[in-house]
């Protein structure tokens, strides 16, 4: 049997004219990634990118790789050693490896027995060793800390009342805990698991930004004087604001004693754990149901890659089970392997992000992961003393992990509108890129060091920036108030 002619094919006509190609776009991804160090930290996107071309009705491979290679300087920036702004990674040239790996197995992990779920089995089998966690504990590689939320607390959930909630709703009065400084991720979960984010309580916290506990024991006595029915405590290692960790052995007493899910958000805080020096702070995360965290964050492997460990298997797995027939688990065969993935999540067709989170554990190892953490954390200390010794700068909260508060001062003018702009300023300069947060009503810059390329000179050109910018903004007199 001969082929048809002219039959459409998405496979290169010719495999070494293919190889060149591939060769030129990774040269242009490679070239980028050198060129981290240097530059703007943030351009803004030119308005050619943003405009959308017709839909491509007749291919153009030239054109694509073209527009590509167009695109590459356009990032948020995190790439660059000088970038401050809420908490991003800031990825590693060794990311481009695996990703090419990945896309030419072009895995599906949501089950089956092949090479790839045996790569996630062993990320799993990292991470329970990492946290202390036992051999029968469950995991799942997903897209972040978000995802992560949502795939625990349901967990926690269902437990609550034997798995009923899947087949006959939610039940009434669950309520659960947090502090006022928890991420938005974990109202954002209640209010998809169908709780109400008002069933989550936020609890007040110290000067220190970490968890009343005395007040969140108050606050469960009261719920549950009022007949309703708490099921977890959220805490949280790691908090956006200033990176405060919570004191997770009380609230894994509290939990334990009134018999809840313990839940830690360690977005960024948990694999703090690989540091030598931070590592006696986070001791209670090994006590929790579950950790959700991300290797996106302070692991620095490419977005996106986060991970929800569970303790109890049992109420992971019947969280989320679910196998039709066309799906149902065999002995021998590609549909062995079981369980699978799919069981403990809510997707079923999913990529092989497990390879980029194994091969930069594999390449650089936990030691010196670790150490780059370490270095961050005082790196955010050495700012804070900068800050301090400086007059014109006021630091506005304790660095408690990698993260560094403060502002600029001055007298008669309007503080807030006047750092907000300064932040702005910085980043469309390229100079540098911190955010902003609100502590205690002010609005302040806020720089987050979740960054293996930042150096200590660094922190000084965004001081210095800084103070220029907030000079010359007193002289403009637009934020003025007498
Ligand atoms: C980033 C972050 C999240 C959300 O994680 P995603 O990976 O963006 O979904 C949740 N909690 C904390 C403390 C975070 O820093």
């Amino acid at each position: 049997m001969t082929d048809f002619p002219n039959t459409p094919s998405l496979d290169p006509e010719n495999w070494d004219k293919f190889r060149a190609r591939a060769h030129h776009m990774l040269d242009s991804a490679i070239d980028q990634m050198a060129r981290s160090g240097t530059g703007k930290v943030w351009t803004a996107p030119p308005e050619d990118l943003k405009k959308c071309p017709p839909v491509p009705v007749q291919g153009d491979s030239a054109a694509t790789d073209a527009q590509m290679t167009a695109l590459l300087p356009y990032g948020v920036g995190n790439t660059h050693p000088r970038f401050f702004g809420w908490v991003h990674g800031s990825g590693t040239p060794s990311n481009i490896i695996a990703d090419m790996v990945a896309a030419a197995m072009n895995a599906n992990l949501g089950g089956r027995d092949h090479g790839a779920i045996y790569v996630e089995k062993q990320v799993v089998s990292w991470c329970k060793a990492i946290f202390g966690f036992p051999d029968t504990a469950s995991g799942l590689v997903v897209s972040g800390t978000s995802i992560a939320t949502l795939i625990a607390l349901k967990s926690a959930r269902d437990r609550m009342n034997n798995f009923a909630a899947r087949t006959s709703g939610v039940q009434p009065g669950l309520v659960g805990y947090t502090s006022t400084q928890t991420h938005s991720c974990v109202a954002r979960t209640f209010d998809m698991l169908g709780l109400g984010s008002d069933a989550l309580r936020k609890i007040p916290v110290n000067d220190a930004f970490e968890m009343d506990t005395v007040a969140l024991q108050a606050a469960i006595a009261s719920d549950r004087a009022a007949g309703l029915k708490p099921f977890a405590i959220i805490g949280t290692a790691g908090a956006v604001n200033v990176g405060a960790i919570d004191d997770l052995d009380t609230l894994a007493d509290i939990a334990a004693t009134e018999n809840l899910w313990f839940h830690v958000d360690g977005a960024f805080g948990a694999t703090a754990i690989l540091s030598d020096q931070i590592k006696p702070r986070l001791s209670g995360l090994t006590r929790a149901d579950s950790i959700a965290f991300d290797f996106h964050k302070w692991l620095h492997v490419n977005y996106d890659a986060g991970f929800i460990l569970i303790r109890d298997e049992d109420a992971h797995r019947r969280a989320f089970s679910e196998r039709p027939d066309y799906l149902a688990a065999a002995e021998r065969g590609l549909a062995a392997g079981n369980p699978w993935p799919t069981e403990y999540g809510p997707e079923l067709s999913r990529g092989f992000r497990a390879l980029k989170i194994w091969a930069q554990l594999m390449e650089h190892g936990t030691d010196k992961l670790g150490q780059l953490i370490s270095q961050n954390c005082e790196q955010a200390q050495y700012l804070a003393d900068q800050v301090t010794a400086h007059s014109a700068f006021e630091l506005c909260a304790p660095v408690a992990l990698n993260i560094c508060c403060f502002r600029f001062v001055a007298p008669d003018v309007d503080l807030c509108k006047l750092n907000a702009e300064i932040v702005v300023r910085l980043q469309l300069d390229g100079v540098a890129a911190p955010s902003t947060t609100i502590l205690n009503g002010n609005t302040v810059i806020r720089v987050n060091i979740t960054n293996h390329r930042t150096a200590y000179t660094d922190l000084d050109v965004l001081l210095t920036a800084t103070h220029k910018i907030g000079t010359q903004l007193l002289q403009e007199r637009i934020f003025a108030t007498a």
